[in-house]
């Protein structure tokens, strides 16, 4: 079955009906940036920096974090990096930040609130070390956890003030340089029409949405059960925030765990989702599932979930259709 897969690695990700979507590998650090690409990775969809901060005594500074985002961009030779800015707090720890605890840290001071808010010593040498790296490839910028249109706009401003300041001192970086957004939050998708025309990308970042729509903590097995994709409030979510993105014109992609869930490939396909960002590991399994579906005649049989009300209902119809697919 192994030996099947590897065809795919040299072949594009394109459904039965010659729809041409990325499939892209979500990374923690420059070494896994090889492991996606001897996968068939078509590029980066997440490269989640914290890695980058954790299990240390103290913040890496710009230049480390450069060489750092350097690395992944020549590796990749030109294909797409996103590189998602800071994601700390929540899950995600690091004593020497002095960072008190929230008493609910996902809904506390983390990600883009704790990076806004501490621009000296965190933000703006990161952004500069995204910029500086963005002239050796193809790297793009995603500011995570977004709530709010104040949010991209101070964080536009920041990255447009470090490029003003690089044109003065010759500075090389990408001046073209695309800013996207995680979608994960309930906000960000009933704002995704009005953020649609203000960034270049949107990655769904389902891991934290699912979180976010059924107000269930993503690490409790007590209530794990309702923490589902299938469920129809978040299929409603995702498929809200690919049609707005996509009327605006932008590129929509999804980078939490849910993109590479077979089940949902097919449905993701249809609505027109453009990019797949997954664990190196799931990449030639989705791109055979991505051969076999023909989206357009899918769209109709998929529509229907929209109208369902339970999630074993979904996912039972869903379990249909992918045995029809084969
Ligand atoms: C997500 O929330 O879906 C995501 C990809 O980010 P993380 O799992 O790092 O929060
Ligand atoms: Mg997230």
């Amino acid at each position: 079955k192994k030996e099947l897969l590897k065809r795919y690695k040299e072949l594009p990700s394109i459904s039965k009906d010659g729809k041409k979507v990325e499939i892209a590998g979500n990374i923690g650090s420059p070494e896994d940036a090889k492991k996606v690409i001897l996968s068939g990775g078509e590029g980066i969809g997440l490269f989640r920096t914290e890695f980058l901060f954790m299990d240390r005594d103290g913040m890496p500074s710009e230049d480390e974090q450069f060489e750092s985002y350097k690395e992944v961009a020549i590796a990749m030779e030109g294909k797409p990096v996103i590189i998602r800015t800071l994601d700390i707090g929540g899950d995600k720890e690091i004593p020497y930040m002095g960072i008190e605890q929230d008493e609910n840290p996902f809904l506390g001071y983390r990600a883009i609130r704790l990076c806004l808010d501490r621009k000296n010593d965190i933000y703006i040498p990161q952004l500069r070390a995204l910029l500086r790296a963005s002239a050796f490839g193809n790297i793009k910028i995603m500011l995570p956890l977004i709530t709010s249109m104040d949010e991209i706009k101070e964080a536009k401003a920041l990255i447009n003030d470090i490029k003003s300041e690089f044109d003065l001192n010759g500075i090389a970086y990408n001046k073209d340089i695309e800013v996207g957004i995680m979608v994960e939050t309930a906000a960000a998708s009933l704002l995704a029409d009005i953020f649609a025309k203000e960034v270049d990308f949107f990655s769904i970042g389902t891991n934290d949405l699912i979180q976010y729509t059924m107000s269930v903590d993503r690490g409790n097995v007590k209530i794990a059960g309702l923490y589902s994709p299938f469920s129809p409030a978040v299929l409603r979510s995702i498929n809200r925030i690919i049609t707005e993105g996509k009327k605006a014109g932008i590129m929509v992609g999804m980078c939490g765990e849910a993109a590479a869930d077979p089940l949902l490939i097919p449905v993701l396909l249809a609505w027109g989702l453009d990019e797949f960002s997954m664990s190196a590991s799931s990449i030639l399994k989705s791109r055979q599932i991505i051969s076999l579906c023909d989206s357009k005649a899918l769209l109709s049989k998929v529509d229907k979930v929209l109208e369902m009300a339970t999630e074993s209902e979904i996912k039972d119809y869903l379990k249909k259709i992918i045995e029809e697919i084969g």
